[in-house]
């Protein structure tokens, strides 16, 4: 566990301490109280004589994850018993079906914009984010967001599922674009372990086709403008580095039949042998087939990944989203 990590945990667990005495003079010693302040302590000596993380049975560093969502646990998953065990995959099963509520309907139209997606973890649980919210009436406009959270599993997921809910608050003040991610970044940043960000796209499409979109440190969005591709580069560090980190905006115009292609690194880092599928695969599928529909793009990208992975499991989470202006 690296040290910025062990810090977070560290204060966690003095300040869990602090509530805990408060809790124990307030409840008169109730005894399930003082016995976790005692499991509390135990963790805090553990960090202060450099034993913290490592499993009481083998010796080896437990999961990162395990650790995030207890920091009192002392055993790797390998050595928990039958019963702890089914508690977790419960629980991981839970946060499975928790995420996929998250995400947006797919094959939405509005106005002229017609999007597809593709979502796909590579464990139960993800870290990338994707989301779109229509607003009402003629001139709302679409928004729409593709993002990859730092670490993996369990911790990663609720830092998507909590994006989420600051994205969908954020929405309703009809901010631009990079105020919305300056905010979202603002609200990461205070709010969760500092080893913790996200590269992230916000996008919003007009009904005139114009599209602003900010980028904050996430791969570039590819823009099929006719036979010409446009990367949309990143305009500021990812989202949580800094609590006031500033983001620009690009704005660019869609042609009917325009698309914009958005995706996550299980796409463009997916790897067979010492070969990676990357931004160049992805430029000229698309080329190929220009005149597909966002649905059946997504379908041939996953196809094509499908192909080039000769059908091996994912290594990392997978998002793909394309929006089109209808021609
Ligand atoms: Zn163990």
């Amino acid at each position: 566990m690296d040290k910025a990590k062990l810090t977070d945990i560290r204060t966690q667990l003095i300040d869990r301490r602090w509530r805990l005495e408060r809790a124990i003079d307030e409840s008169k010693e109730d005894t399930r109280l003082v016995s976790l302040l005692q499991e509390v302590d135990l963790a805090l000596d553990r960090v202060a004589n450099g034993t913290y993380g490592m499993c009481k049975t083998c010796n080896e560093p437990i999961e990162e994850d395990v650790l995030v969502a207890d920091p009192l646990v002392c055993f790797c998953l390998d050595h928990l018993d039958a019963e702890q065990q089914r508690a977790l995959e419960h629980d991981l099963k839970l946060a499975s079906r928790i995420q996929a509520a998250l995400l947006p309907e797919n094959g939405l139209k509005k106005g002229e914009w017609r999007v597809h997606y593709h979502y796909e973890p590579a464990g139960l649980v993800s870290g990338d984010y994707c989301d779109l919210v229509a607003f009402e009436g003629d001139d709302g406009g679409l928004l729409f967001v593709v993002g990859d959270v730092s670490g993996k599993g369990v911790a990663a997921s609720m830092l998507m599922s909590h994006l989420h809910a600051v994205f969908h608050s954020l929405a309703a003040f009809d901010l631009p674009v990079n105020q919305l991610v300056e905010r979202a970044s603002r609200l990461l940043c205070e709010s969760t372990m500092s080893s913790h960000f996200a590269t992230l796209v916000c996008g919003r499409a007009g009904n005139d086709g114009t599209v602003e979109i900010s980028n904050a440190g996430h791969l570039p969005p590819l823009l099929f403008h006719g036979d010409e591709v446009i990367r949309l580069e990143a305009t500021g560090l990812p989202a949580g580095v800094l609590c006031k980190a500033p983001y620009s905006v690009r704005k660019v115009s869609l042609d009917r039949g325009d698309r914009l292609v958005l995706y996550t690194d299980g796409l463009s880092e997916a790897t067979s042998g010492d070969l990676e599928y990357g931004e160049e695969r992805i430029s000229q599928l698309a080329l190929r087939h220009a005149g597909l529909s966002p649905e059946e793009l997504v379908a041939a990208y996953v196809e094509d990944l499908n192909t080039f992975t000769s059908g091996s499991a994912r290594q990392d989470d997978l998002t793909i989203l394309v929006i089109q202006r209808a021609s």
